[in-house]
């Protein structure tokens, strides 16, 4: 539902989608799996417009803030790229600030852009790579089938 909810934010299109992968959650304990994905979008939205889009997304999906950090959560959308662009403001920071710490981050958007450079030169995937093994552990691609019952 969320992405295409992203494909019908103003003057922006769906680019691809990544394959779904289940991930042990981050933050406190006892929390169920997290599914993970990367979507590429084509907009003509500024950064922070983009931004107050992906939270009205949020909170129309039950989205509460304020809560346990990195507790769980109905949906969390996080801008990891915006072109070559590089943000530093109180709301924003661009790329996301863990992206190249996370392998439920990397793997997808190595799927969909294994070509893809950021900013500072590094390639998804080879940012991928050189992750340790445990980051990778928890995760699971998510068949399609089952994702649509899970989802
Ligand atoms: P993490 O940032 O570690 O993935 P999180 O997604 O759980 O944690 P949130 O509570 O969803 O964190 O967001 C906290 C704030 O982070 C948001 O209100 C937003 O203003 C800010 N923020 C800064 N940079 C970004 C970004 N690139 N994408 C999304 N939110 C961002
Ligand atoms: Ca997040
Ligand atoms: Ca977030």
């Amino acid at each position: 539902m969320a992405i295409s909810e992203l494909a019908q934010l103003p003057q922006t299109a769906l680019v691809a989608v990544s394959p779904l992968y289940r991930s042990t959650p981050l933050g406190p304990a006892g929390q169920p799996y997290y599914i993970n994905a990367v979507a590429a979008i084509d907009t003509r939205l500024s950064p922070l417009a983009l931004l107050d889009g992906l939270q009205a997304i949020e909170r129309r999906h039950g989205r509460q803030r304020g809560a346990v950090r990195w507790g769980p959560r109905t949906l969390d959308l996080d801008l990891l790229l915006y072109g070559e662009a590089v943000i530093d403001e109180p709301r924003l920071t661009v790329p996301h600030a863990e992206m190249a710490q996370r392998g439920f981050v990397l793997r997808p958007l190595a799927d969909i852009a294994p070509l893809l450079r950021l900013p500072n030169g590094e390639t998804p995937q080879l940012l991928c790579e050189a992750l340790p093994r445990s980051e990778m552990a928890g995760m699971w691609l998510v068949a399609a089938e089952e994702a649509g019952t899970c989802l």
